[in-house]
Formats: C-alpha cells, sequence, structure tokens
C-alpha cells in the first residue's frame, strides 16, 4: 500500500511489470506517490474535470492526479509494457481512468474528454516541446484546454517564461506568453527520477488566457518568430528576409527598426509584426 491509495508502491509495481527504464522512450520514471500528488495539485482543482495525460509510465502521476480529485483521467502512453500496471489503477478507480496506447503525437484525444480539461504530463522534453508548440498555435482561442502542467528540462522551463533580452528568449517564450500565462511553480533535482537524468526539472503551469494579449494569427507569428531567432545574432531585416520581400518596409511600420534583433523584440512587437506580415 502507497502513501496516497491502496495501490503498491511503484518499485513494485516497475519490479512486477518487468518495466527497465528505456532511453529510447526517455523514461525517468517519478517513483514518490507524494511529489506526484503534489505536481497534480499544480494543475489545480481538478475535481470538475477531465485531465489528459500524456505518457503515464508506471502511473505515478496518474495516480496523484486520480488520488487529487480528477473527474476522469485519459492517459496516453506509447509503451505498451506499462499497460497492464496501468489497468491496476483503472480498476482501483473505477470509471475514473481511461488508457489509450499509442502515440500522443498521433492520437486525437478530443472525443474521449469532456469539457473543461486541463493537460498534465511528464513527458520527453523533445515531444513535450512539440506538443506544447501544438496546443498553443490552433488557429481559434480559446482551445480545448484551460491549463496545461508540465515537466520540462529546467533549461526548456526558463525558455517558456524568458523575457526579452535575455539568453533563454525566443519562440517558445513568446508563443506561451502571447495566448497563456506561463510559470515555473516547482523545480526537481535529477534525484527525483529513476533512473536520475543528467539535467535538473522543472514543472510549469500555463493558464489559457481568454483571448490572446494582442492580435495575430498564430501561422504567421509561429513562422515570423521561427524565422527571427533562428538567425537570433542578425538585425532582422536579414533573417526575416525569407518572409516577405518588402520585409523592411513590413518592420517600419509596425515600429520595428529593421536593425534590432529578434532577442530585443517585445510580444507585442512581434504580433505588430504578424499583422504586417499579413496585410495586403
Ligand atoms: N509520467 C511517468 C512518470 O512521471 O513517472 C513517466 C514519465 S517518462 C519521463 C515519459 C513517458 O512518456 C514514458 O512512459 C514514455 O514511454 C512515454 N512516451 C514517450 N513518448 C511518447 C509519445 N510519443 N506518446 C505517448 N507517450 C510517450
Amino acid at each position: 500500500m502507497s502513501a496516497i491509495d491502496d495501490l503498491p508502491p511503484l518499485r513494485q509495481v516497475i519490479a512486477d511489470h518487468g518495466l527497465s527504464a528505456r532511453k529510447s522512450l526517455g523514461q525517468n520514471f517519478l517513483l514518490d506517490l507524494n511529489l506526484t500528488a503534489k505536481i497534480a495539485r499544480q494543475a489545480g482543482d481538478l475535481s470538475e474535470c477531465d485531465v489528459l495525460e500524456i505518457g503515464p509510465g508506471p502511473g505515478g502521476l496518474t495516480r496523484g492526479l486520480l488520488s487529487e480529485g480528477a473527474r476522469k483521467v485519459l492517459a496516453i502512453e506509447k509503451d505498451t509494457r506499462c499497460i497492464p500496471a496501468l489497468s491496476e489503477i483503472a480498476v482501483a478507480y473505477p470509471g475514473r481512468l481511461e488508457v489509450i496506447n499509442g502515440d500522443a503525437l498521433e492520437i486525437d484525444p478530443l472525443s474521449h474528454l469532456t469539457p473543461p480539461i486541463r493537460i498534465a504530463a511528464n513527458l520527453p522534453y523533445n515531444v513535450g516541446t512539440e506538443l506544447l508548440v501544438r496546443w498553443l498555435t490552433p488557429k481559434e482561442w480559446p482551445p480545448f484546454w484551460q491549463s496545461l502542467t508540465l515537466m520540462f528540462q529546467r533549461e526548456v522551463a526558463e525558455r517558456i517564461v524568458a523575457q526579452p533580452g535575455s539568453k533563454a528568449y525566443g519562440r517558445l517564450a513568446i508563443l506561451a506568453q502571447w495566448r497563456a500565462e506561463a510559470k515555473i511553480v516547482l523545480s526537481l533535482p535529477p534525484g527525483a527520477f529513476t533512473p536520475p537524468p543528467k539535467v535538473n526539472s522543472a514543472v510549469v503551469h500555463l493558464k489559457s488566457l481568454e483571448k490572446p494579449r494582442f492580435e495575430a494569427e498564430a501561422a504567421t507569428l509561429s513562422r515570423v518568430v521561427a524565422a527571427a531567432f533562428n538567425q537570433r545574432r542578425k538585425m532582422l531585416r536579414a533573417s526575416l528576409k525569407g518572409v516577405a520581400p518588402d520585409i523592411e518596409d513590413r518592420l517600419l511600420a509596425a515600429g520595428i527598426k529593421p536593425t534590432e534583433r529578434a532577442e530585443q523584440v517585445s510580444l507585442e512587437e512581434f504580433c505588430a509584426l504578424a499583422r504586417q506580415v499579413d496585410a495586403i
């Protein structure tokens, strides 16, 4: 029995189901259920919400989310070996856990969920970043989710909350802060995971805003900032040459000096530029 529910401790679950961690799937498991419950609490009041969890693994965070009262958890896990362990959790929480065995990058979870929906995950960072960008850039806003509570490498978490003028400032900061309120809510050392990763980790909480802070088309803003920060040491008139042939005029119309570098340009200015790029 564990501290938060009547299921076996995670070390035993891992031994019983032969869940040796696989590097290829980015498997660094959280085995301390008090810690996973603490992470679940960062997602806010879950009692009226469905929670989408990506990459549950042996189910540490899943159990945290359920013991903290989530109305329902939909868990998408790529590793087939984890499914029997997750099925045991589903039995302990009748009708509250649905597990899908598959790749979260390919599955549309919406038909399995009822709003309001929150998202929580401890994912390999490359999959996490790709999903984060997708969740932040739908054409219409507000999105299907109310909040995202996501574990990242500390360095990636810092990129999400970074401000202009800092080395960490870039595409992730702009896309996250444009449509959400983003903050780092927990820091975790490598020793919190089994096996321990090489770097520190952090949990980021993003709350979706009713509407974006400034008007812009998501696809255009995304394209403009990707080009601007791809060559972040270059002046914008050079790095953005491929975005529009008359980019200098469009930069000036947006109130940005063509000799400026991406790092110095605010979110508001990038949105103004995206609108100018879309202007006929
Ligand atoms: N949530 C568990 C925990 O905190 O202990 C496991 C975290 S481990 C860092 C990442 C998990 O994501 C693994 O279980 C891995 O199999 C799963 N995973 C990796 N890529 C995935 C993908 N594309 N779709 C769904 N799950 C994935």
